[in-house]
């Protein structure tokens, strides 16, 4: 069965990780989001991909769901010291990561031949592919603040910042990665992880072709959002900011010009007439993975239901 997921960080990479679990290594594409990407003391930072790779790896931090285990931090530390910015946490070895990428970018490898190159280095043999190697920046637009760049906002402003919309910088010119049409276009199921749909599907959706090639295919989707509340981050608030009430119905409204399943919290039952009216298949389950086990658990159940309704 080739499973292509689509997916953002913390939540994507969960899910990513117990899809990997429950498949064979050539049975999975991961494509992910960079628009939370930026430059930082000269360093190309890709939040989204490391936290995918570094939980694949098995060397994320169980504790953030970001950053790598067992992490020590001298080198911000010592940057602080010296009256530089720390707002943004970089680990030690979560620096190398950053030397290491700038260089291969610098000496003119594409981002996804970076990326291939780590995974090798790192033992993940699932393929994880960058959206695009061109830059995309997801630009939040704010009421207070006017228009700030995504980790600004999210790191720097700790999400406080009213947000009015999004736009994805550079969106207009960037080409789908070597690798993600034809991964979108082999699959028998695209999935769509536990991501925020704004800041980490959206910008994925809008590169050229892939909204229209995944528009062909069966299509599953998993809530962010559990009870009308995000698990980490500011999914919930956003909906609300844009007034939409926060619930795994308005997740799955944003999906449903393509999709074929939802996959809901045990507490959003009450949202299931909403989504079968759209013609939506639910599969109500506990969406919530704490341990390796439940990411396992629910990667098993997404992959019996994708197959389920397309028999
Ligand atoms: P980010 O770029 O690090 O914010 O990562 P994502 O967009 O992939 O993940 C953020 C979203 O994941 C948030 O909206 C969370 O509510 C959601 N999330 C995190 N952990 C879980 C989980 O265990 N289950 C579900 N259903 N959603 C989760």
């Amino acid at each position: 069965m080739k499973i292509t997921a689509l997916a953002g960080g913390v939540g994507g990479a969960k899910l990513a990780d117990g899809l990997a679990r429950s498949l064979s290594a050539d049975e999975l594409t991961v494509i992910v989001n960079i628009g939370d990407d930026f430059d930082y003391f000269g360093f190309h930072i890709c939040p989204d991909l490391d936290t995918v790779c570094y939980t694949l790896a098995g060397m994320a931090n169980p504790d953030t769901g970001w950053g790598r285990a067992h992490e020590s931090w001298v080198v911000l530390d010592n940057i602080s010291k010296l009256g530089g910015p720390a707002w943004f946490h970089l680990g030690d070895q979560d620096i190398a990561t950053h030397i290491e990428r700038t260089r291969r970018l610098k000496a003119g490898e594409s981002l996804s031949q970076v990326v291939k190159a780590f995974c090798k280095a790192w033992g993940i043999r699932v393929n994880v592919l960058p959206m695009s190697d061109q830059d995309v920046r997801t630009i939040v637009q704010t009421k207070g603040l006017g228009e700030l760049e995504f980790q600004d906002y999210f790191v720097r402003n700790l999400c406080e910042p009213e947000v009015t919309g999004f736009r994805f910088q550079g969106i207009e010119t960037a080409m789908p990665a070597p690798g993600v049409i034809d991964a979108i276009r082999q699959a028998d199921y695209v999935i769509i992880c536990p991501s925020n749909p704004w800041v980490s599907i959206a910008p994925i959706l809008s590169v050229a072709g892939i909204r229209q090639e995944i528009r062909k295919k069966v299509v599953v989707a998993v809530s962010p959002i559990i009870g009308g509340q995000a698990v980490k981050g500011p999914a919930a608030k956003m909906f609300h900011e844009l007034g939409i009430e926060a619930s795994a119905m308005a997740v799955a409204s944003q999906y449903k010009d393509f999709l074929k399943g939802f996959v809901l919290d045990t507490l959003d039952t009450s949202n299931i007439d909403a989504i079968k009216q759209w013609g939506i298949i639910p599969l109500v389950s506990d969406t919530l993975m704490k341990t390796i086990e439940d990411r396992k658990r629910l990667a098993t159940e997404i992959l019996s239901f994708c197959y389920a309704i397309n028999q």
